[in-house]
């Protein structure tokens, strides 16, 4: 952080316009979190709480930032009446005790419903449900505790919805048998795309880094890939199911398909360069915060408390006309597909400003 921090800190903050930062500290427990309220316009921000080990406290405030306007613009694309928030705890997992989370509860219970938590990455179920315990602004559970439970089942729904409609647009058909498919990154969310893929006759490759989890997608009839060979080969559709960053500089040097749609969160590796080259390889991106909405449909309904997983499917299969939505627009104003759905989340967002 720059010696300047007042200036440099509201700089940051100042383009994509959050609402409110809050930095958390308790010395005696080592906790360190940031919450990152980016707007609630349309409602009280959602989003999860990510813990990592972060290499300083400046990457931290980005990543927590970067992460809380995607969620206000994945709630707002959606037609959700939430906004979007995130949080980080910065440390090792290993110091993630009781009272540590305990602690950290009580700092989300302070901000008395203006952000709800849920799961993200180094957060267990267990965590979860315990800081459930001690502060009501929790969602994402299991439903056994009260929850809609796993929420990859509509996430990769609205991924699969994603490649149909992208396909529809490209070839006049949303049919998806016998098209090349990757699915890289086969866990919770890619084996049920992969699921639903197998159901459609799709010639279906995968990678992985965990063993395990290939093993369970190759009872699936699916070819797998190592994972320096996933560009050797041409697709209709590349899905990233796995970590954000994949569409990148090296990586579109390499990339060989028609459309990319896949759960993700932040798949591009940048906001100018990446977007310019994938017009120019005339591949079709599908947002990857339009596509993985199923995960906030499904939360979100836990948190106006209507637990009807019909209905959050139901929503989740909007997606499809979603992506049409967002392909036209992007035609029309000659803009990126992504800045297409930034705008439209944008609109909304600014239609309901709170005077
Ligand atoms: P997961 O951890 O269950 O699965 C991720 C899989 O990717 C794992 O099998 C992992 O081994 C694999 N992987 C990691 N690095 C890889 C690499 N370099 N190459 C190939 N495979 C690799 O996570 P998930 O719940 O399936 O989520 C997948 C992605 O979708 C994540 O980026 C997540 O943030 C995003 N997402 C998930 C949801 C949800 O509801 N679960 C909602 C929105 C977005």
């Amino acid at each position: 952080m720059s010696v300047d921090v007042d200036k440099s800190l509201f700089e940051l903050i100042k383009d994509p316009n959050h609402e409110q930062i809050i930095f958390c500290n308790d010395n005696s427990i080592g906790l360190k979190a940031i919450i990152a309220i980016h707007n609630t316009n349309l409602g009280p921000a959602i989003g999860g709480t990510r813990m990592w080990n972060y290499s300083t406290d400046e990457e931290a405030l980005k990543d927590v930032l970067n992460l809380s306007k995607a969620m206000s613009y994945k709630s707002s694309l959606a037609g959700l009446n939430a906004g979007g928030g995130k949080a980080v705890l910065i440390g090792h997992p290993s110091i993630k005790d009781r009272n540590y989370l305990k602690r950290f509860a009580q700092f989300i219970k302070d901000l008395n419903g203006k952000y709800w938590t849920a799961q993200d990455v180094n957060m267990t179920t267990e965590d979860i449900v315990y800081i459930k315990e001690i502060c009501p602004f929790v969602v994402g559970l299991p439903k056994e505790n009260g929850g809609l439970g796993d929420s990859s089942t509509p996430t990769a729904y609205g991924v699969y919805m994603g490649m149909k409609s992208a396909t529809k647009h490209l070839t006049g058909s949303e049919s998806l048998e016998g098209k090349k498919v990757l699915v890289q990154g086969v866990g919770n969310v890619g084996l049920k795309v992969v699921d639903y893929l197998v159901d459609e006759g799709t010639e279906i490759y995968v990678s992985d880094i965990n063993n395990n989890n290939l093993d369970i997608a190759k009872s699936r009839n699916v070819n797998v890939l190592d994972s320096d060979d996933i560009y050797n080969i041409s697709y209709d559709i590349i899905s990233p199911c796995a970590l954000g960053g994949t569409i990148n500089k090296e990586s579109l040097e390499k990339i060989n398909c028609k459309i990319i749609a896949g759960a993700a969160n932040n798949q591009l590796g940048d906001d100018n360069y990446v977007p310019n080259k994938l017009s120019e390889k005339e591949i079709l991106y599908v947002p990857d915060f339009l596509v993985n909405a199923g995960g906030i449909i499904s939360v979100y309904h836990e948190q106006i408390k209507d637990l009807d997983s019909e209905k959050v499917m139901k929503m989740t299969e909007d997606i499809y006309d979603k992506v049409i939505e967002v392909l036209k627009y992007s035609n029309k104003n000659k803009i990126s597909t992504n800045a297409a759905a930034i705008s439209l989340a944008k609109n909304r967002i600014a239609q309901n400003y709170k005077k």
